[in-house]
């Protein structure tokens, strides 16, 4: 175990500084064409078999050990955020408007520093690794790009793993939880339609404002009267618009939201109560509202048995740490896609640091993580790695 620290130790200069790099050049989802050419680059470096524009601007490589055995697969997010960074760090984002708040940087660095370490032990290795540096995880549908362009095989990994830098959370804490960690997120857009008037001869009109906002009001009751209480679900109206003149009643306002749910059985239930209110609300005030369901991500849900591996792995690497068992997050990830095709897991790496000022949370212009999370990060992946390609399992 202290080998496998050591080794990830020994690369902390070269995985910073290459994170640094990366943090000064940030690509949104699906335009990572620099972030994607630096990966090539590395990757083939180091003799590795290498394909780039899987799902885009996504690249894959494989590392083949010296005897068959076992596929792992490795996932890295390499996208940044449309934020304009404001941490005044000396490697800030040399692009207007566009920043690395959410720490894909340092997957990616963390990836090809895994890709170092692993190739350099491949005489070791029973089995391969594949690693994959995917796009536009933010949203954009980066993991389905990549599974559509073939990358979970053929052959079909055995395991699939991946680490998130969690600001949530400090430096020394790790979440590695079995079953569903990460919520399954649904957007809605809604439109309620009345009939528009002048502000001051309501009883002429059919009010969409009054209706939307009964809608918003009624929408609280979902959750609270129709999960159980130990039930875990969010719906979030985020978007409200209508209208411009204070003596116009509009004729129609349009809703934005999202819904957050970890069970399908609970999901099933929101969505079928989420559609009835919306309807029957609107219709009440003499209103109609179309709804639109757009799913984002399914839960991201570990499998039990790669869980505990990397549960006992993380005790034998990091004795001093705290380790949460149960740790969830209502926060969506498009890495469940691969989870749901394939056993793995999916681990919390706390990198939060008040002390020095770095504990912003994901997606704020502040945003920056403690640099030894690379570390933890990359160990356990390693750790993790050998773990299932080692000979003598
Ligand atoms: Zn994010
Ligand atoms: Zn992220």
């Amino acid at each position: 175990m202290q080998e496998i620290l050591d080794a990830a130790r020994s690369l902390f200069d070269d995985a910073r500084s290459l994170r640094r790099e990366l943090h000064q050049h940030p690509e949104l989802g699906f335009r990572e064409e620099r972030t994607a050419r630096r990966v090539v680059q590395e990757l083939e470096a180091l003799g590795l078999e290498v394909a780039a524009g899987v799902g885009k601007t996504g690249v894959v490589a494989t590392l083949e050990g010296a005897q068959p055995g076992p596929l792992v697969l490795l996932r890295f997010d390499m996208d940044a955020l449309p934020i304009q960074e404001e941490t005044g760090a000396s490697y800030a984002s040399q692009v207007p408007g566009v920043m690395h708040a959410c720490g894909h940087d340092g997957h990616v660095a963390i990836g090809l520093s895994a890709a170092k370490l692993l190739s350099a032990r491949q005489a070791e290795l029973a089995g391969s690794v594949r690693f994959v540096f995917q796009p536009a995880e933010e949203g954009l549908g980066g993991a389905q790009a990549m599974l559509a362009d073939g990358a979970l095989g053929p052959p079909k990994p055995d395991q699939v793993l991946a680490v998130h830098l969690w600001n949530e959370k400090p430096l020394g804490w790790l979440g590695i939880s079995p079953g569903p960690v990460m919520a399954a997120g649904d957007i809605f857009h809604i439109q309620v339609t009345g009939k528009g008037g002048h502000g001051a001869l309501p009883h002429l009109a059919r009010d969409p404002v009054v209706a939307a906002a009964a809608i918003v009001t009624a929408l609280q009751s979902v959750v609270t009267r129709n999960l159980s209480p130990l039930a875990a679900a969010v719906i979030s109206v985020t978007s409200l618009h209508g209208g411009e003149a204070f003596n116009v009643i509009p004729s129609s306002v349009e809703m934005k939201g999202t819904i957050r749910t970890f069970e399908a059985e609970a999901r099933r239930t929101v969505l079928e109560r989420f559609n009835r209110i919306v309807s029957d609300v609107a219709s009440a005030h003499a209103c109609t509202a179309t709804i639109e369901l757009t799913p984002l991500t399914p839960a991201m849900v570990n499998d039990a048995g790669v869980a505990q591996r990397m549960q006992s792995l993380a005790r034998r690497l990091f004795p001093d740490f705290d380790l949460e068992t149960n740790y969830r997050s209502m926060v969506s990830e498009d890495m469940a896609f691969f989870l749901e095709q394939a056993p793995g897991c999916f681990i919390f790496v706390g990198s939060a640091n008040p002390e020095r000022g770095l504990d912003a949370s994901h997606h704020h212009p502040k945003f920056d993580f403690d640099e030894q999370a690379l570390i933890y990060g990359l160990a356990l992946l390693v750790g993790a790695t050998l773990d299932a390609l080692h000979p003598s399992r």
